[in-house]
């Protein structure tokens, strides 16, 4: 079946205890017992499992076309619970341009737990090949890449992973499954911030693991969300599942939108570069084409005058809001750097752009008053 059909009906079916066609929210945090002593539906205690998070857990895993799923209460929970599953002393493959709480993660948590790390160009796959090492147990992949939207070759990647007994994980959460299925290119798992394009209405904070296969890593995965406890609440889940019924149609129009802006903001003068792999003059615009079925709803610029014009124009905006985070109804436009800190590698004069799906003209009418002077 196509992802249409499955967002709406993978993990759902109207409850049978009642006949609702849209599933109750389960908050009660504890399930009642047989005489006998066996749990009737096999719901123990809401931290282990819900049915809210079971139903939203067989949906994600479908999509991502994996075995099995973990929702999380943040995409950051979700990265934490890989690199736990992993053992101290373990060495891992990191991208130079990604999601910049992952890395400070890597560094201001994983690394004194006992995990090291090399932080590479994911682009160019020798420098991947020539980072393994004997340790090393995952390579983690972010492709179209935080704010550069650089493209990584998932596939090629993978192989190299599997080659060196490691595992290849990829922060799925830009395209999301609509615009690329990485497990279906060899990847090992996916993780998502639902709090993106999933929720996508900027209301809830999520995250998720999807495994590619049933097996003993995602078991420690397991482990790690049912006794870590950061999982999400049933009425996350459920709001959840309720935003995922339209996420194909969501990121059809966000991609569109994205690519209208895309071409006018590269053919404006005051734009020094525009980073969206949808552009033909992307360098991963041909890779790009064969790995995705969407080049998704985000880009990032360049804003000729350095920091202070860049700045000067997330400012001027009036339809955009000036705010972090993306994957919302709403357009966001944000200077990157400052966000960032004192770590960030992130061009100073770079803003991003979480194209909404308000009428794409009326975000161009937009940007062209904030960039004129
Ligand atoms: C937002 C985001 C995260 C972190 O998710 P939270 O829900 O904020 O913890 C991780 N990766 C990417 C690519 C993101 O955009």
């Amino acid at each position: 079946m196509h992802l249409e059909t499955l967002a709406i009906h993978a993990g759902q079916r109207p409850d049978p205890a009642t006949g609702a066609v849209m599933a109750p929210i389960h908050l009660s945090t504890t399930f009642e017992r047989n005489a006998d002593g066996s749990y009737p539906a096999g719901f123990v205690y809401t931290r282990s499992e819900n049915p809210n998070r079971a139903a939203l857990e067989t949906n994600l895993a479908v999509l991502e076309g994996g075995a099995r799923a973990a929702a999380f209460s943040s995409g950051m929970a979700a990265i934490s619970a890989i690199l736990q599953a992993l053992t101290p002393g373990d060495h891992i493959i990191f991208p130079d341009d990604a999601y910049f709480g992952a890395g400070r993660l890597l560094r201001e948590v994983m690394t004194p737990w006992g995990l090291t790390f090399s932080v590479v160009n994911m682009t160019e796959l020798d420098a991947v090949h020539a980072a393994v090492q004997p340790r090393t147990r995952l390579i983690w992949v972010e492709t179209p890449s935080n704010p550069l939207l650089k493209i990584t070759d998932i596939a090629a990647v993978a192989q190299i992973a599997h080659e060196a007994g490691a595992r290849c994980a990829v922060d799925n959460t830009w395209p999301s499954p609509t615009g690329q299925q990485p497990l279906t290119l060899g990847a090992d798992l996916v993780m998502h911030a639902t709090t993106k394009y999933l929720g996508g209405h900027s209301d809830l904070l999520g995250g998720a693991v999807i495994a590619r296969q049933d097996d003993e890593f995602f078991e420690r995965i397991r482990v790690i969300q049912q006794i870590g406890g950061a999982v999400p609440s049933p009425f996350d889940c459920w709001l959840l599942l309720r935003s995922i019924r339209t996420l194909p149609y969501r990121m059809r129009a966000h991609s569109e939108h994205a690519q209208r802006v895309a071409e006018f903001l590269a053919a404006h003068p005051a734009v020094e570069c525009v980073h969206y792999p949808g552009l033909p003059t992307h360098p991963g615009h041909a890779l790009a084409r064969r790995q995705m079925r969407q080049f998704g709803g985000m880009l990032s610029i360049q804003v000729r005058g350095g920091a202070e014009a860049a700045i000067r124009v997330a400012g001027r905006v009036n339809i955009f809001t000036q705010a972090t985070s993306l994957g919302g109804v709403e357009s966001l436009i944000e200077h990157r750097a400052s966000v960032e800190g004192p770590h960030t590698t992130t061009p100073a004069n770079l803003l991003r752009i979480s194209v909404g799906l308000e009428h794409p003209d009326d975000l161009i009418a937009d940007l062209a008053q904030a960039l004129g002077d």
